[in-house]
């Protein structure tokens, strides 16, 4: 005797909109993630359990201003998914991290001036009509939080801070397992939040933001002021003497016991340790994930910081909130791009 077991399956249905959340409705299905940077663009096809199958990438074309990045992205996008017999209805969608001011309602950037993009770029709207599916945009910074989150050091924790220590320092704040946009996308600028009242010039207009003191550039302006004023015998001297110095050479030096860099390094640990002591305390976060080129600088860095975050965080905070490194490097772009789409 046969017995014939039949079970709803509805994984031949792409993930309704309306029920994102749904994985397991997906099943098999791909997601493009695509990370638009001033250099480059990285694209990857992506299982939607984050799995990055195949990836790649193009150069950002920022001449006239960055007329062509948009084409040339749709462009290399059909090309590879032609060439990798992907077809479209087996695509749940498109997800996209942008540099700018990113209206993620509206599918626009204005003001990326990196991409030499300084009008409103209708970007949702050309990948629509190229390819006919969701389509859905994000500034890095989210990006790069909600890869962190759902695939790095962020362990699908609903509620994490990622802050990106680069040339400046960019924010994406998950807040109930959401991205945080405020009124007007603007949320998440921790960058310019003043932590050293009368302090250097910042690109803004204020001073003394945190940006001014604990990005790459920030570590130069605080070793400006060191080298000006320490009497201390120092490797840092004979390299800024013989040439330039950058903020890697600051924290090597540091590590290797040079008393000029630990005293820069310490400067630039206790902003961003006051600086991450008051978002914890104001959002109460599982994880604080530290990443970007200055992050490189690893357990070095993260043990600095933590020491003067426990001097301003709540003890309720402190036990409930714990700093941690990036761990997805490169991929976090595509990885949070393609998390925009399913998650
Ligand atoms: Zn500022």
């Amino acid at each position: 005797m046969f017995i014939l077991i039949i079970q709803a399956d509805n994984r031949d249905e792409i993930c309704p909109k309306e029920n994102r959340n749904y994985i397991g409705g997906c099943y098999g299905k791909k997601i493009i993630g695509i990370d638009l940077g001033g250099t480059t663009v990285k694209l990857a096809v992506l299982t939607v359990e984050g799995a990055i199958e195949r990836q790649w990438s193009i150069i950002t074309d920022t001449s006239e201003g960055g007329i062509n990045i948009i084409g040339d992205i749709v462009a290399t996008l059909k090309e590879h998914l032609h060439k990798f017999q992907i077809d479209l209805k087996d695509i749940v969608g498109i997800g996209m991290g942008s540099p700018g001011q990113v209206d993620c309602k509206e599918g626009t950037v204005t003001g990326a001036y990196n991409l030499g993009w300084w009008c409103k770029q209708h970007v949702r709207s050309i990948f629509e009509d190229a390819f006919g599916l969701p389509f859905y945009l994000d500034n890095d910074a989210n990006v790069a939080a909600m890869g962190e989150r759902w695939k790095g050091a962020g362990a699908e924790a609903d509620d994490i801070i990622f802050v990106t220590l680069g040339t400046g320092v960019g924010v994406g704040i998950i807040v109930d397992g959401k991205l945080v946009h405020g009124a007007t996308a603007c949320a998440g600028e921790i960058g310019h939040i003043v932590v050293d009242p009368g302090g250097f010039q910042c690109t803004c207009g204020n001073r003394g933001c945190l940006e001014t003191v604990a990005s790459a550039t920030g570590i130069m302006n605080l070793t400006k002021v060191e080298l000006s004023r320490s009497q201390a015998e120092s490797q840092l001297k004979i390299l800024a003497n013989n040439g330039k110095i950058d903020a890697k050479d600051v924290f090597d030096l540091a590590k290797s016991g040079d008393v000029l860099a630990q005293a820069i390094v310490d400067r630039f640990a206790f902003y961003l340790g006051l600086a991450c002591g008051q978002l914890a305390n104001t959002l109460n976060p599982r994880y604080i994930i530290i990443g970007g080129g200055v992050s490189k600088a690893g357990e070095f860095l993260k043990n600095k910081v933590e020491e003067q975050f426990s001097n301003f965080v709540l003890p309720t905070v402190k036990d409930r909130t714990e700093l941690r490194l990036a761990s997805l490097g490169n991929e976090a772009g595509v990885i949070g791009a393609a998390g925009l789409v399913i998650l």
